[in-house]
């Protein structure tokens, strides 16, 4: 499985990635984790990337690109891989096929901009194990700490409301028509948002001819 899933930020392609990546035993590629970690540890990539995510802008192409290529040349992506997010932009996706990183599908999760601003609203995530929670559908099991490891759990900056409306309007422009050029070689498949996580899983195995 060579899969690429794309729709607008909290469509909850990371949690359908995580799914997919435990069923079918493959890797799932977040650039956008990749990219916190490195911020984490100041790498030079992360000094580069962080004030791009922090006010919902792209990562320069270059950037994502030198750091995809050193992703994909890992053994564990062989037989397969789940990129979640990535590409996001046109230039990215023709960075991979020049690369000769086969993409078979890509999957894209369709959501409205009015359910996204409810939803990134409540998202919260903890900054040292990096679990996430949502205040409605995921809550932690007490109120603001993480179940893991206990720690308060903040709004990620990229979360907040105005970040997460510029993120909006940058996947219309640059992201969105991702959609076309897999569309152009017929190697795109598209699936509702479903009010829960669950319901969602089911219509994306469906679409993807996985048995549950
Ligand atoms: P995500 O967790 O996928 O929403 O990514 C968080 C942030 O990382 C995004 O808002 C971008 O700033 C950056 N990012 C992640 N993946 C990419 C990508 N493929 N291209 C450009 N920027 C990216």
């Amino acid at each position: 499985m060579k899969l690429v899933l794309l729709g607008a930020p909290g469509a909850g392609k990371g949690t359908q990635a995580q799914i997919l990546s435990d069923v079918l035993g493959v890797p799932m590629i977040s650039t956008g984790n990749i990219l916190r970690a490195a911020v984490k540890n100041g790498t030079p990539v992360g000094l580069r990337a962080k004030a791009f995510m922090d006010a919902g802008e792209l990562v320069p192409d270059e950037v994502i690109i030198g750091v995809i290529r050193e992703r994909m040349a890992e053994p564990d992506c062989a037989n397969g891989y789940i990129l979640d997010a990535m590409p996001r932009t046109i230039a990215q996706a023709e960075a991979l096929e020049d690369d000769g990183i086969e993409v078979e599908t890509a999957l894209s999760i369709e959501i409205s901009d009015e359910e996204i601003v409810g939803r990134m609203s409540g998202r919260r995530v903890c900054p040292d194990c990096g679990a996430t929670y949502h205040i409605l559908s995921a809550p932690p099991k007490t109120d603001g700490k993480c179940d893991k490891c206990g720690a308060e759990l903040i709004i990620r900056k990229d979360d907040e409301a105005e970040t997460v409306r510029n993120r909006l309007r940058v996947y219309h422009a640059e992201t969105e028509p991702l959609i076309s050029f897999y569309g152009n070689r017929s190697k795109l498949k598209t699936v509702q948002n479903q009010p829960s996580i669950a319901a969602t899983t089911k219509v994306v195995f469906a679409a993807l001819g996985i048995a549950e």
